[in-house]
């Protein structure tokens, strides 16, 4: 291959299939060494602009970043202030997704916090697709699947596969709920207002969603999330489905869970249905 790219997908299916045969050689297979990975696979794919270097640096406003420099290829940066190795990871990984995806179109890449993980779903399309490849490449789904696929999921099992895969526990609540085929909602929530909420397919299917671009939304009262005397509770309790939404039946119950990230100044809060709990509004779901 020379000059072409990868779809976010393809990228993230060849790295893997290349991971996956280090590892029947002996390597380790996770986390992924994403620097070693990027600095090696210029070279691997015979591309004439290679990554030649990737290192922490002095760059307070951005998260991480890619650069074309003129005769030698591609530098990696990342933000020397980030403390946590998943959050490093992730970043590394989705600069090498620029790298991989877009590096036809831009001479650099600047990608700011607020373009990564914790900014969720609304995003610029190329934000979203270097989050994508990083979240496919850092967690493919067979072996994601292999650690998560369980009838009670809680934020221990995510908390566990967290560790496994090496990123954040956010980044890997956001891979199970767009992932699963259950019922669920997470949601992250700063002071009592939701910054953001991703339904599953089956919870929007059935109309356990809620809207919060460009609106404040505030969680509900009720709920563990709104009691801020409730630390966090990993495993859940039931709670009458109707706390959340409105026109749920008066007995279904959900499962929330509450995890409070004290470091980064937010709660997620997940959300479990039952499969056959639709919540539209009564008009809505004679149609539905
Ligand atoms: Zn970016």
């Amino acid at each position: 291959m020379t000059e072409a790219t990868f779809t976010p997908a393809t990228a993230a299916i060849r790295l893997t299939h290349w991971l996956d045969a280090a590892a029947a050689a002996g390597l380790q297979r996770f986390p992924v060494d994403v620097e070693q990975l990027a600095l090696h696979v210029g070279k691997e794919l015979k591309w004439p602009d290679p990554i030649f270097k990737v290192v922490a640096a002095d760059i307070p406003s951005f998260e991480g970043g890619l650069f074309h420099v003129e005769d030698q290829g591609w530098a990696l940066l990342y933000n020397r202030n980030i403390t946590s190795e998943g959050r490093i990871r992730f970043t590394l990984a989705h600069e090498l997704g620029h790298y991989l995806v877009h590096r036809l179109a831009q001479q650099e890449f600047q990608c700011s916090q607020a373009d990564m993980v914790h900014r969720g779903p609304e995003m610029r399309s190329i934000e979203v697709e270097a989050d994508d490849f990083a979240s496919n490449l850092l967690m493919p789904m067979k072996q994601f699947r292999a650690c998560t696929s369980t009838s009670e999921i809680d934020f221990d099992i995510l908390s566990d596969a967290s560790s496994k895969f090496g990123v954040s526990l956010t980044a890997t609540a956001l891979r199970w709920i767009r992932s699963t085929e259950q019922s669920a909602v997470l949601i992250l929530s700063r002071d009592g207002f939701m910054d953001w909420a991703i339904s599953s397919d089956k919870a929007r299917a059935n109309g356990a969603f809620y809207k919060t671009k460009g609106r404040v939304v505030e969680l509900p009262p009720g709920s563990l999330a709104a009691d801020e005397t409730i630390a966090s509770n990993r495993s859940g309790d039931p709670i009458s489905l109707g706390t959340w939404f409105k026109h749920a039946h008066r007995d279904a119950v959900a499962r929330e869970m509450k995890l409070v990230c004290e470091n980064y100044g937010y709660t997620l809060t997940l959300l479990s249905l039952s499969n056959g709990d639709k919540v539209w509004e009564p008009k809505e779901w004679s149609n539905a």
